[in-house]
């Protein structure tokens, strides 16, 4: 794994050194990538934020969406560390008012996420954060949720990109910024 081209060397060494794999988890055949080990280590955690935080090339942003649930640690750290809200996009049934849902598939079955009512802004300029994007399926809901409540997608930024799924394609050419990629 390598930090992506971009990105301060240094930070994305760190980072990609303290995150850990945990092989057949959930399920027999996936590699599981675990933030966890990233999270706990203090200075782990302020090179994820500089390097999320860091990833707008320039673009305004006026709000950060954490995608459930790793996305709420990461996303709650940049939007700190850039003076931003955070609002969250969240699994269905979690959020006691809700503005949009949207479903979509996974490999086996469906999710449903839902964004919260009265929180976004019509057209906000958001940053959307995860830990990993897969087939992205999941960030592309996402968008789609803010794009659907009158926002727009400044940009999405992920921890990790696994390329060989595809998930870049799905974004429709959305800005997508991965710290590393397998
Ligand atoms: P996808 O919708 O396929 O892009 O899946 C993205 C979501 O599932 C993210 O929120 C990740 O947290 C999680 N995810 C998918 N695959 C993995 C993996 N191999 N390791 C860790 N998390 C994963």
């Amino acid at each position: 794994m390598t930090p992506a081209p971009g990105n301060d060397a240094d930070d994305g060494r760190l980072v990609a050194d303290l995150l850990r794999t945990v092989p057949d988890f959930p399920k027999p055949g996936i590699l599981f990538w675990d933030l966890t080990t990233v999270l706990a280590d203090a200075a782990g955690l302020a090179a994820t934020t500089r390097l999320l935080g860091g990833s707008l090339d320039g673009s305004p942003v006026d709000v950060v969406i954490g995608i459930e649930a790793r996305g709420f640690l990461l996303g709650a750290a940049v939007a700190q560390a850039l003076g931003l809200g955070i609002v969250p996009v969240r699994k269905q049934g979690k959020l006691p008012a809700v503005a949009a849902s949207r479903s979509y598939d996974l490999e086996y079955g469906s999710a449903t996420l839902e964004l919260p009512a009265g929180v976004l802004a019509p057209r906000a300029r958001a940053l959307l954060v995860d830990d990993v994007l897969a087939t992205g399926g999941t960030a592309r809901a996402a968008c789609e949720l803010v794009e659907e409540c009158g926002a727009s997608v400044a940009a999405l930024a992920v921890v990790l990109e696994l390329p060989e799924l595809g998930g870049r394609d799905r974004l429709d050419g959305r800005p997508l910024h991965a710290l590393l990629q397998r």
